[in-house]
């Protein structure tokens, strides 16, 4: 399918510092700061630098270098927020996902019992 990216989203505007946000890891490739709206004591979004829409268009259309930068943010965000007991990591994605931000974004949520991944 083909992607396509709207510069204006909240998330674009955080990376390029309109938005203040509550950073708490940042490298090269990835931004991740706490969610505006906490579901969990730890509710953490993990997001690229670069302008993908959605995990699947990330996941197929950036570097390995973006990938790997990402995925060190993933566990640096994991080990500063201490969720040894366990975590759930979500990325909505479009309609069906129930997608608000069209920025790719993982929720990284964690240090409570998150009870099932959906209701049966
Ligand atoms: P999603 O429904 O997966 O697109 O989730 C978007 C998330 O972004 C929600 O959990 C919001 O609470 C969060 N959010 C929206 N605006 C901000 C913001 N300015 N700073 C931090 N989180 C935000």
């Amino acid at each position: 399918m083909e992607f396509s990216y709207d510069d204006q989203n909240i998330f674009a505007r955080i990376l390029r510092g309109e938005i203040p946000n509550k950073t708490v890891f940042e490298n090269d490739h990835a931004l991740a700061f706490h969610d505006i709206e906490p579901q969990a004591p730890v509710h953490v979004l993990v997001i690229p630098k670069g302008a993908y829409v959605s995990l699947d268009h990330f996941a197929g259309a950036a570097t390995p270098e973006e990938q790997a930068g990402f995925m060190q943010a993933v566990a640096e965000v994991c080990r500063i927020t201490g969720v040894d007991d366990g975590f759930r990591a979500i990325a909505n994605t479009r309609a069906h996902g129930v997608q608000d931000v069209p920025h790719f974004h993982l929720h990284i949520i964690g240090g409570r019992h998150l009870g099932r991944m959906l209701p049966k």
